[in-house]
């Protein structure tokens, strides 16, 4: 493995132990996909994570990276997400939290934190009388790059 950082030795080593409990076998190829899903910025599909593996190793097949994105999912490592229905996207589970804008042109996902609309969120739960355990905030539009290449245009 390249250069690994702790967190990521740490995934390694939580993604094993869950195998062993559910008496899976920990393989080479798994190895591979968790690395490229490790390595990557976040929000890749199952199409864009088998490109990148299959790039390293070439046997390993589709469903392979589908399973192994499955049993990251399950034991914590990766969050999956569904933008708008979309196709499933992934990104790594421990991340601080963050909300999400996402282009309708390109499919651009970009991160925002905005400390008054986390704190306007709690408040209105609040009134409601519920306590805020999480939430998952989408905003959809037109990128900076798109709505500048549509006034070139
Ligand atoms: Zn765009
Ligand atoms: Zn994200």
């Amino acid at each position: 493995m390249a250069k690994a950082t702790a967190s990521s030795d740490d995934a390694f080593a939580r993604f094993k132990s869950y195998l062993r409990e559910q008496r899976l076998k920990s393989t080479a190829q798994r190895d591979v996909i968790v690395e490229v899903f490790l390595e990557g910025s976040g929000h890749a599909s199952v199409e864009e994570l088998y490109g990148r593996v299959r790039k390293r190793n070439p046997r390993i097949g589709y469903a392979t990276v589908y399973r192994t994105m499955k049993l990251l999912t399950e034991c914590g490592i990766a969050d999956e997400r569904h933008f708008r229905n979309g196709e499933a996207r992934y990104e790594i589970a421990e991340k601080e939290h963050h909300d999400h804008l996402i282009c309708e042109r390109c499919g651009k996902i970009v991160e925002f934190e905005e400390d008054r609309i986390e704190a306007l969120q709690e408040q209105a739960a609040r009134k409601l009388g519920f306590e805020l355990r999480g939430h998952k905030m989408e905003l959809y539009g037109i990128c900076a790059d798109c709505r500048r290449k549509k006034s070139r245009g």
